[in-house]
């Protein structure tokens, strides 16, 4: 990495690109460039072998406006105050974007969960649980998934919160396993909504998804999802990575195959439909009709950008480029489906969920697809609306023109106070 980026400055940096064509307010803008408020919290748990063990944690809650607050708890020894800051702000315009009724927040703990055993990550999120529970509820802050956590940490955040408050709130939490109220679909909506935006993409740009090269940067829950179901859209998957490195067969593999190895080995890496080895850095770099990078931020800085490949680029992770990353593939015309877009079934999809838990009723996963659907396509043509009628050159900039303009019109309406 070349660049020594802050993941809150890329934020920042992203709103002021869309500034320039809304009719808001500096100092509105002002007000949406910073988290309304950030918890920062030591954690000291016991470990098995009876020491004590110091942690520290956040939680952001950047905007309310347009509901309650909305996003995700990562465990990574990189979760850092900027970076909860930064993946919070983003959260408040990708709610915005797709245009549910919610706010953003984010929070992490620094930590590597690798080296932890089940019982002592079970004390830590219980502990964080208990500090979270006088900001969370289901009016005020939601969190959910995300990277390095799932349903089993969100069934025990529920379950601390349920216990303290003396009460039955499913709703204070999306992400959980079905059978603690989790929704149908949740799972696979980050790779799901991920897919819907580049089926659109391609279909403004006239090209054909049936037959179109995709390599995924990252296989995980959003990565490998994606890498299936746009297999199942009749493109074909040539090259995958993880931690450990990349898999690359120019006539494609079978991405469930793939996901099936990994389980069993630990990586991609090593399977036998793939022909090559590569590094992460040469996935990204493939000649390829679409690439999927679903790891983490920063993964294409601006020298990277220059050997990108691509014509698509769909961003099931969060702030994969940096902005200086931005501007080389603006140049290069490659057409950059922003985060808060691509990947925004997750939070849909938790939307769906926190609606099922608060009239106890219960969707099928046909339903929550085909709304999920509905919502990812008309978000994508709002972005491609103000796209063309602005004459804008990154679809990244019409989509914050979308989303900023809808949370000041909330904020507007409501007033500030006192
Ligand atoms: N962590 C996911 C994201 O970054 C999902 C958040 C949610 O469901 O609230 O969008």
């Amino acid at each position: 990495m070349s660049e020594d980026v802050n993941p809150f400055e890329s934020l920042q940096s992203q709103i002021d690109d869309a500034a320039a064509f809304l009719d808001v307010g500096d100092d509105v803008i002002e007000r949406l460039k910073h988290p309304e408020r950030v918890l920062e919290t030591n954690l000291t748990i016991e470990r098995d072998d009876g020491t004590l063990e110091r942690f520290t944690a956040f939680r952001s809650q950047f905007n309310g406006d347009r509901g309650p607050y909305k996003g995700g708890i990562r465990y990574h020894p990189g979760v850092s105050r900027d970076e909860v800051k930064a993946l919070s702000g983003w959260m408040t315009y990708k709610t915005a974007i797709v245009d549910i009724p919610l706010g953003g927040g984010k929070g992490g703990i620094a930590i590597d969960p690798d080296d932890y055993s089940e019982a002592e990550l079970e004390r830590l999120t219980r502990s964080f649980a208990k500090e979270l529970r006088p900001l969370i509820g289901e009016d005020r802050d939601v969190p959910a998934p995300d990277v390095n956590t799932g349903q089993r940490e969100m069934n025990w955040i529920k379950d601390t919160y349920e216990s303290l408050e003396n009460t039955t709130e499913p709703g204070v939490i999306t992400g959980k396993a079905l059978d603690s109220g989790g929704s149908e679909g949740r799972v696979e909506a980050t790779g799901r909504s991920t897919v819907i935006a580049a089926r659109e993409a391609f279909d403004y740009l006239d090209t054909d998804l049936e037959g179109a090269t995709v390599a995924v940067q990252g296989y995980g829950n959003a990565g490998w999802i994606a890498a299936k179901l746009i297999d199942e859209m009749g493109a074909s998957v040539v090259a995958a990575s993880d931690s450990s490195g990349g898999i690359y067969n120019p006539d494609g593999f079978d991405p469930v195959a793939a996901k099936d190895y990994k389980n069993e080995t630990g990586s991609v890496v090593g399977y036998e439909e793939s022909e090559q080895k590569l590094t992460n850095e040469d996935v990204l770099t493939l000649d390829v009709d679409l690439l999927i990078p679903a790891a983490l931020e920063n993964a294409i800085d601006a020298d990277l950008a220059e050997d990108v490949e691509a014509d698509v680029i769909s961003e099931a992770a969060n702030g994969p480029l940096t902005p200086k990353a931005d501007e080389v593939l603006e140049e290069k015309d490659v057409f950059v489906i922003p985060d808060i877009l691509a990947n925004a079934g997750g939070v849909t999809v938790s939307y769906f969920e926190w609606v099922q838990n608060r009239q106890r009723f219960y969707w099928s996963e046909e339903r929550v697809n085909e709304e999920l659907e509905t919502v990812i396509v008309d978000a994508f043509d709002a972005l491609v609306d103000t796209y063309e009628r602005h004459d804008l050159e990154n679809p990244r900039t019409a989509a914050y023109v979308v989303a900023i303009q809808r949370v000041a019109d909330a904020f507007a309406e409501a007033g500030s106070w006192p």
